[in-house]
């Protein structure tokens, strides 16, 4: 990814100044292994792990580092949301607060997803590492048109293939890291039906195919199966939400590598009062939606498609909805401990594009830490409750005086 020099000269000044950071007496939890390395010295310098050794060896801490001892807590990677939809400042905060140190946006009403991951990497504001993906490619744009001039052409609508393709540029040009496009319907607005499919597999690969000539890969909603299989067809890189998903489009993506995001603490928020929706309608269709979506979680899973997890939220203030509630359900539908922790950590890297730098506790990788009071692997609720939050090397969350003892 280029950046203007300026802006990467900024960047590099801000992390290069920061002393080193040393974290004693860590349980480490790794995000890959379900083995616990116990009482750890991690150091961290310019923002990245430079070595994780046992015990606490005067020779491991550098000259003006400073010193923080966990005091036997436990250090997983930090989280990351693959779905989520931050387009202020005071979201970016609170993710970031509930651990989440990267997250892939899944469109926002005007680039500020763009503009929040340029500044988050120059130090200039406190948010999460930002995957951008713009505007969403759908049907009507909306108040959406106003994001950019060159919109209007499409104010008419977002129909035909040279339309979308349209669409795509203007995400492109504006520097997008993923697309993210539909197959159907949504499931929170109560006059929508989401089984409806909204594009067909020669639409989707117009939009697939024009990413493609910038190595842009594509996120594609949808909940029911007609829609779902015709984007898997058409060569998306994940399916999020997939509540009705056949076992027919389960087995094509499994040959084509696609992977789920199947967002299902949003599926829950539905059901409940409050939060990001709160309806009748919804109420009553995410009663019947959330049995659906465990079963194709249950089934995708034993087919051995890959999962990650997405909260599908704006992290706004009646937000309820939290990644940590994705890795807890997930543990009760088949996957194992270590495999509902990475579709938070590892695996989300992985899918989201940034499994070599982000996503694990491992020498060379980014500082993207938090610090919990018990062992995630053993329970999955620790997750909820972090202590310190580290962000590329910085202490973006510190709790530490009012921790509980930790349960070792
Ligand atoms: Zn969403």
């Amino acid at each position: 990814m280029t950046l203007p020099l300026h802006t990467a000269v900024a960047a590099l000044a801000l992390v290069l100044s920061d002393p080193p950071l040393v974290l004693t007496h860590a349980n480490v939890v790794d995000g890959v292994t379900a083995t616990v390395l116990r009482d750890q010295t991690i150091v961290i310098v310019d923002g990245r792990i430079a070595s994780i050794r046992p015990g606490t060896a005067a020779s491991t801490a550098p000259a003006g580092a400073t010193v923080i001892d966990l005091g036997g807590r436990w250090v997983a990677p930090g989280l990351i949301d693959a779905h989520t939809h931050i387009s202020s400042l005071a979201n970016a905060r609170r993710a970031l607060h509930s651990g989440v140190t990267t997250v892939r946006s899944a469109s926002v009403p005007a680039f500020q997803d763009v503009a929040m991951r340029d500044m988050a990497r120059a130090g200039q504001v406190l948010a999460p590492d930002v995957l951008a993906t713009g505007v969403f490619v759908t049907p009507n744009l909306g108040e959406t048109l106003l994001a950019d001039a060159r919109l209007g052409a499409l104010a008419g609508g977002v129909l035909t293939p040279e339309q979308l393709r349209v669409l795509v540029r203007v995400n492109l040009d504006r520097g997008v890291d993923w697309i993210k496009t539909r197959g159907t319907e949504r499931a929170g607005l109560p006059d929508t039906d989401p089984r409806k499919q909204v594009y067909d597999e020669r639409e989707l690969r117009a939009i697939v195919e024009e990413a493609a000539t910038r190595r842009i890969p594509v996120m594609a909603h949808a909940h029911g199966d007609e829609g779902a299989y015709a984007a898997v067809a058409a060569g998306v890189k994940s399916i999020e939400h997939g509540t009705y998903l056949s076992d027919s489009t389960l087995r094509l993506m499994r040959q084509k590598g696609t992977w789920l995001v199947p967002t299902l603490s949003t599926i829950w928020d539905l059901t409940q009062p409050g939060g990001d929706y709160d309806d009748p309608v919804l109420t009553l269709r995410g009663q019947h939606m959330a049995p659906r979506i465990e079963d194709v979680i249950r089934r995708a899973h034993a087919m051995g498609i890959r999962i990650a997890a997405g909260a599908d939220t704006d992290y706004g203030p009646e937000s309820v909805t939290r990644i940590s509630h994705e890795v807890m359900r997930f543990r009760g539908l088949g996957l194992s401990a270590v495999e509902a922790l990475a579709t938070a950590t590892s695996g989300a890297a992985e899918l989201i594009g940034v499994g070599g730098s982000t996503g694990r506790v491992a020498v060379g990788f980014e500082a993207d830490l938090i610090v919990l009071e018990g062992d995630p692997l053993a329970d999955a609720a620790w997750l909820q409750d972090v202590t310190v939050v580290i962000s590329n090397g910085r202490v973006a969350l510190n709790r530490l005086p009012f921790g509980r003892r930790p349960t070792r």
